[in-house]
């Protein structure tokens, strides 16, 4: 299963466990940086779920993580960690290769050292995005727009905007429960951290979206 090989690769890079635990493996790499592997999910997939902090204010979000605001959706076996406490907010990563593993040890150290983080990218989505593009003669393009190199966090003032918009209900189906925070324009697609290009989902309807794009 990847996650054990997550689990493995982060006991080499921060050293041992710092608890381990039925649905958890948790490792203290600063002091208000957890970073913490789900063991108990995902069940069958070829895929780790990676907990962290959320980054402070207009650092790099990787784009294959889910963002919870606060409560919601969060393990509770995440709580004890080191910037995971109660009420925080977190993200969760979702790791489905060595590529990402690579980017994501990346983006823990850089963390760790108070550096600027590092973009992390999905390879799946890239994978489909870039495999349905046509050959054309490049020559022609116009020039494009300076694109945004990485994905800056979503402002605390726009979180709590979009969740008091949406009620704190999942748009589409509208339970309360795992809720994160969808961009309506995928980032890797230009879209931007505004109010109304963010949405609340479930964790479900969430990977359904990225099924259907
Ligand atoms: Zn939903």
């Amino acid at each position: 299963m990847f996650k054990e090989r997550v689990v493995d690769r982060f006991n080499n890079e921060f050293g041992g466990a710092s608890r381990t635990l039925a649905k958890v493996t948790a490792w203290n790499v600063g002091d208000e940086l957890g970073v913490v592997v789900q063991t108990d999910q995902p069940n069958r997939e070829e895929a780790a779920y990676v907990w962290l902090p959320y980054p402070p204010d207009g650092q790099s979000v990787p784009e294959l993580a889910l963002e919870y605001p606060g409560e919601a959706g969060r393990h509770s076996n995440t709580y004890p960690s080191p910037g995971l406490e109660r009420g925080k907010p977190a993200l969760k990563l979702v790791l489905r290769d060595e590529r990402e593993l690579d980017d994501t040890v990346a983006y823990i150290r850089a963390f760790q050292s108070f550096l600027p983080l590092p973009e992390l990218r999905a390879s799946v989505a890239t994978e489909s995005i870039d495999g349905g593009l046509i050959p054309v003669d490049v020559t022609r393009m116009p020039r494009a727009p300076e694109i945004k190199p990485r994905r800056e966090a979503i402002p605390r003032a726009v979180q709590r905007e979009v969740w008091q918009r949406d009620g704190g209900r999942c748009v589409e189906c509208a339970t309360k429960e795992k809720l994160c925070f969808d961009h309506i324009v995928p980032f890797s697609r230009g879209g931007s951290n505004s109010v109304r290009n963010l949405q609340l989902l479930c964790e479900l309807c969430n990977l359904s979206k990225g099924n259907r794009i």
